[in-house]
């Protein structure tokens, strides 16, 4: 499948996409993902039309974000911001916002 940054698509509706960070944003940790993982609920997402799409999650009491990235013929899936939820919405934020990544 082939990836067209520019091109435009006016048959659907695109949820927010992720600007590309600048080279000193805060790096966050990604880690494979925890309990509840796959199951959990999504609060709000980004735009799956990019190569990487991000999903705010809670799974019981635990908040985290998870990220999707389709790198070739792969689909890898891993997590960060795993905690309460005031400490995930902050760094969801600056994820939206670019200030981390
Ligand atoms: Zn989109």
């Amino acid at each position: 499948m082939e990836y067209m940054p520019q091109m435009p698509d006016h048959h659907r509706h695109h949820s927010p996409h992720v600007p590309v960070p600048g080279p000193g944003c805060e790096k966050l940790t990604w880690e494979p993902l925890g309990p509840g993982g796959m199951k959990a609920r999504v609060r709000d997402y980004t735009c799956d039309c990019q190569p990487t799409y991000y999903e705010l999650c809670q799974s019981g009491g635990q908040h985290f974000i998870r990220r999707t990235r389709r790198i070739g013929d792969e689909v890898v899936v891993d997590e960060c911001a795993r905690g309460r939820h005031t400490k995930t919405i902050v760094i969801w934020g600056k994820l939206l916002a670019a200030m981390v990544a």
